[in-house]
């Protein structure tokens, strides 16, 4: 898994992959490089935006790096391969939550920027439908956490998240406290008897407000009881995908929550026969029919027109108009409002053909640059972080030194409806690159949910008073060492190996979510046990002295016991998260997966050259540098033989292989499905441990057949071992 800690450095890699302009001539290995980092960059911010509903930058920026992908994966056919992003929607799923086929994909929406998008989106659908003239309906692209609902018999049977988009989490509990989706609605009056509708659930901006006020009053009698405050809410996107995520109803019940729903996506009859395109033609009535049975629809939001130029209008209306609106949005979604014709237009892997999103540009604001800080990472690396705070609120404190400045006190840059403090400086180059001075104003954008970013300075409005930034020559930790930075690189780093920041962020990794998983071992304990002598070293994590620990201020006999119990529980984590937790610089999660496979006993690697690891499927050349070097360290080698004698876990099983429901076995799909696409069906099979081929022969055990299967039928019938299925088998068979 990737971790929030990697912002920075793939912020660096984004500005720097963006920026790269790809030769005519380029050359099959520098586009495999290439075709590697952008994936990887890619994949990050995927995690960021679906997984921890954090995204990091704006889906323009994304969009154009997805596009360079394609362009380098259309020239070198070779060099596509299944796992890249543009042969997927996106992916993740959070764990405790039972997870949940869609009854057909939610696919997320392709986006648009300007008239000329609109006009290629439009002409696109005239080509595919052969009409000179279409109907759109256009409403708001709500902001929060999407869902599916499933109705039958007219009741509310299952809500779930949009997961991966063809599979999500079972989230019905949670739904069912959102008042305005209906436990029951009266579908069998128009003759569905299953139907699975599409939603937002979203937080009004109000109520929002009034969650974090009641959190702040309630945060000052904890502090007068001495006891732990609650975080407040960030921003009402993130309390409401998170509250769908609830692991107690109770809590997800006192959000505020409500579903605006905007689709319905399949209808059956009794007989289970598809009526969406016969009984429910039209888009824009099939949302007044759903207001009709009680739901919360955008019906009085949306637009119906046959004119592109009326279409544009009514979006940018709504942008210049969206902070009168009381939810968030970030943009307006325009759909073929005919779902014969939608289903005509059908869809990529990737996006609907028939919906594209029109996004709203990102929202900017001045503030005052008081002060920049450095902080020291993982990996030594040097991170400035400007420190800012509202013009209006600056000559308070122009002049102090910073620390004369009582940090908390300052107000910081209302943008986008949350507070910025501060905001990240990336590098020296960036620092340079913008010409960036103490007490210059700074242009800070944030789109939607995205991290603010410094987009300029305001040179005009300097008096001359500004300072420029002194960038460190040498780590600020006890060891003084001199700061290096690669030729090719953009970074300063402390390479000291007892940098006490450095180890700090090390075991802060080590113990994280998406390494060692030590529930109860967050960052502020670890700072804490650090500073109290209790953590040493990575090590010292597995030998804590937890008497010492229940001398310390806040801490019962039952919290030790559980973080006891926590620590002891991750000894036996699957050996990929362990080598998440080493920190190996380029291994995230999903290098870690393919590595854990290759060896028996993690040690192992210390007999692998580079070259060998980069033969490895998906392990880049960056990536098998890093894992060489550090294998190649005894240090580490006599650390990792360490964690086997304490009793962490060091060796390869295949346990998790075993439990998995298609384990072992292989599947072909062949002829036109309707459940699933192909590259879903496939990746469904190996998500269950199964296996795909490409042909009939004796080694198929499962030919799962759509509409029109031809030849293959025929010869895995001729075959007579062969398993022959049809879709809906094949979905029981991973139920
Ligand atoms: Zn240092």
């Amino acid at each position: 898994m990737f971790l929030k800690e990697q912002a920075s450095e793939y912020i660096a890699k984004t500005k720097k992959l963006s920026k790269h302009q790809i030769k005519s001539n380029i050359n099959e290995l520098d586009a495999k490089i290439l075709i590697d980092e952008i994936k990887e960059v890619l994949n990050y911010h995927d995690w960021r935006y679906y997984v921890i509903s954090e995204p990091l930058i704006d889906d323009f920026v994304y969009d154009q790096l997805f596009k360079k992908l394609k362009s380098l994966e259309n020239k070198f056919n070779n060099l596509l391969t299944e796992d890249s992003p543009t042969q997927r929607v996106a992916r993740g799923l959070s764990e405790g939550f039972e997870n949940v086929l869609h009854l057909i994909p939610m696919l997320s929406l392709d986006n648009s920027y300007n008239y000329e998008d609109l006009i290629d989106f439009e002409n696109r659908l005239k080509k595919i439908t052969e009409l000179e003239t279409l109907h759109y309906c256009v409403e708001p692209k709500f902001d929060g956490g999407s869902i599916a609902l499933v109705y039958e018999n007219d009741v509310l049977v299952r809500a779930a998240t949009r997961g991966n988009g063809v599979s999500g989490d079972d989230i019905t509990n949670n739904a069912k406290v959102i008042r305005t989706i209906p436990l029951k609605a009266n579908f069998s009056k128009y003759g569905i008897h299953k139907v699975e509708l599409r939603g937002e659930v979203v937080i009004e901006r109000n109520v929002f407000k009034q969650l974090n006020a009641k959190r702040a009053e309630k945060n000052i009698q904890l502090k007068k009881d001495g006891k732990k405050e609650l975080e407040l809410f960030k921003n009402p996107r993130n309390t409401a995908s998170g509250g769908l995520r609830a692991k107690d109803s109770e809590k997800a019940a006192q959000r505020g929550m409500e579903a605006f729903i905007y689709q319905i996506g399949i209808a059956y009859d009794k007989a289970g026969n598809d009526i969406t395109e016969v009984k429910l033609p039209s888009h824009n009535n099939n949302i007044e029919l759903l207001a009709e049975l009680g739901f919360k629809t955008p019906s009085n939001e949306k637009l119906l027109s046959n004119n592109m130029d009326d279409v544009l209008a009514f979006c940018k209306k709504w942008e210049v108009e969206r902070s009168k609106y009381p939810y968030e949005i970030d943009g307006m979604v325009v759909k073929l409002d005919n779902v014969e014709q939608q289903n005509l237009a059908g869809a990529t892997a990737h996006h609907p053909r028939w919906a594209i999103a029109f996004k709203f540009k990102a929202q900017e604001a001045k503030a005052k640059l008081y002060h920049v800080d450095f902080q020291i990472g993982r990996t030594g690396a040097v991170t400035p972080v400007a420190k800012i705070c509202s013009p209006a609120y600056y000559p308070l404190i122009k002049g102090k030194a910073y620390n004369e400045i009582d940090v908390d006190a300052v107000i910081g840059l209302s943008l986008a409806g949350v507070e910025v403090k501060n905001v990240s400086l990336h590098n020296e180059d960036f620092i340079l690159e913008k010409d960036i001075h103490i007490g210059d104003s700074i242009l800070v954008e944030r789109a939607g949910d995205v991290i603010p970013h410094v987009t300029g300075i305001v040179k005009e409005e300097r008096s001359g008073e500004e300072k420029v930034v002194q960038f460190p020559k040498t780590c600020l930790c006890d060891f003084n060492s001199t700061l290096e930075k690669p030729e090719n690189e953009s970074v300063w780093r402390c390479v000291h190996p007892q940098c006490p920041f450095q180890l700090e962020e090390a075991i802060i990794h080590f113990v994280s979510k998406g390494a060692m998983n030590i529930d109860g071992l967050g960052k502020d304990i670890v700072k804490r046990f650090m500073q109290k002598g209790l953590i040493n070293d990575i090590l010292d994590v597995y030998q804590l002295n937890f008497d010492a620990v229940l001398q310390l201020e806040g801490w019962k006999e039952k919290s030790v016991e559980k973080l006891k119990t926590n620590i002891e529980k991750s000894k036996n984590q699957p050996i990929w998260r362990l080598i998440v937790g080493l920190g190996i610089r380029h291994v995230g999660s999903t290098t870690a997966k393919v590595l854990a496979k290759q060896v028996k006993h993690i040690a192992d690697f210390s007999e692998w050259t580079e070259e060998q690891l980069m033969e490895i499927p998906d392990i880049g050349p960056k990536a098998a540098k890093a894992v060489s070097t550090f294998f190649k360290d005894k240090k580490n080698i006599s650390l990792i033989k360490k964690f086997g004698h304490i009793g962490i876990n060091v060796v390869s099983s295949q346990k998790e292989a075993n439990n998995k429901k298609l384990n072992g076995q292989t599947f072909l799909f062949t002829g036109s499905l309707k459940l699933m696409n192909r590259i879903e069906a496939k990746e469904l099979v190996e998500m269950n441990g199964g296996k795909n081929l490409s042909s009939v022969s004796k080694n198929l055990d499962y030919l799962v057949i759509g509409e029109n299967a031809g030849s293959k039928l025929k010869k895995a019938t001729n075959l007579g071992t062969i398993k022959i299925i049809e879709e809906e088998k094949f979905l029981e068979l991973i139920k």
